[in-house]
This record gives C-alpha cells, sequence and structure tokens, in this order.
C-alpha cells in the first residue's frame, strides 16, 4: 500500500469546473484506490504551446494498492472514456490526468518517468502539493539525497 501518491488533474476545454469534478468521480471510484487529499482548483496559464485556453488545475493525494505502472494505465483509461483525444503533446484537451509523485520511487521508462518530469518546473504544482502535505516535499529530497529509493 502506497500512501503518498499525487496525481494533477487539468482541463482546458468545455465546462472546465464540471470536468474537473467528472473526473474526479471517476478516480475516487477506481478499485484499490482512496482519495485521502485535495489541493484547491487552480486557474493556470498553459505551459509549452501558449495560444490555448487556460488550465484548471488541481492536485489529489491517494492511496493505493495498485503499481506505478497499472495506476497510470486506469488514469489513462479514465482520460479515454471523457473523451481525450490525443493531438499534439501540451496541447488542449478535455482532460489530462498526470503521476506526479508515486511514494519515493523513481522510474525512467518511456512510458513512465517519477517523478513527473514538469513537477519541479512548476511552481503551482509544488504547491498544491504543499496544500495537501506541507512536509511531503522535504521528505522526498531527503529520502532522495539518502538513496533510500528502490
Ligand atoms: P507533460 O507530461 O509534459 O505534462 P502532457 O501531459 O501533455 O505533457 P501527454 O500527451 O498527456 O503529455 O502524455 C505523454 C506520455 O507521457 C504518456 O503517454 C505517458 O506514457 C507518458 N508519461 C511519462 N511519465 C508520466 C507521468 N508521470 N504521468 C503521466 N504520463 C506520463
Ligand atoms: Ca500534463
Ligand atoms: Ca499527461
Amino acid at each position: 500500500m502506497e500512501r503518498n501518491v499525487y496525481i494533477s488533474l487539468g482541463t482546458n476545454l468545455g465546462k472546465l469546473e464540471e470536468n474537473l469534478q467528472r473526473v474526479s468521480a471517476a478516480v475516487a471510484a477506481l478499485d484499490a484506490v482512496r482519495v485521502t487529499g485535495c489541493s484547491e482548483p487552480v486557474l493556470t496559464r498553459p505551459v509549452g504551446l501558449k495560444e490555448q485556453p487556460d488550465f484548471l488545475n488541481q492536485v489529489q493525494r491517494l492511496e493505493t494498492s495498485l503499481s506505478p505502472e497499472k495506476l497510470l494505465v486506469r488514469l489513462q483509461r479514465i482520460e479515454d472514456e471523457m473523451g481525450r483525444v490525443r493531438e499534439r503533446r501540451w496541447g488542449p484537451r478535455i482532460i489530462d490526468l498526470d503521476l506526479l509523485f508515486y511514494g519515493n520511487k523513481v522510474r525512467n521508462t518511456k512510458r513512465l518517468v517519477l517523478p513527473h518530469p514538469q513537477v519541479w518546473k512548476r511552481r503551482f504544482f509544488l504547491e498544491m502539493v504543499e496544500q495537501i502535505d506541507s512536509t511531503f516535499l522535504q521528505q522526498w529530497a531527503r529520502q532522495y539525497a539518502s538513496r533510500s529509493i528502490d
């Protein structure tokens, strides 16, 4: 069981608050997943492709017995079910579910990079994680520095 899983929910097409509610309900309904914390939703400027609407973003903390890879597949299935069309990277989308942290695990495969490579570059991610647990990032850094990572 991993208790420090942080995911980001983002949307910038259609009715943003409604999309966020629908995707939150879908995440909460996943087997073997429990939602244990939510940040406030925040409007953010797009990164990468600037010529598109703002995003409504939220970070949620999950507790799960799923592996990081399995969890990502479930999150991608939710994106598909909500009608996300995979066009270009960083383009507008009805929903984007990213895995930011899975405890102190690190991954560097093509399908999954952990922590999410953008997490350190997008201040709002860090602020939303801190809103949920003000000690997590420090703990993460301490564990990383002492290499107690599997
Ligand atoms: P960014 O990843 O920079 O936020 P994006 O969300 O627009 O960009 P996507 O098109 O949604 O990118 O995803 C591209 C691929 O990233 C996915 O197919 C997925 O396998 C891979 N990926 C790698 N690490 C992660 C992660 N931590 N969370 C979500 N997807 C990831
Ligand atoms: Ca993303
Ligand atoms: Ca994504």
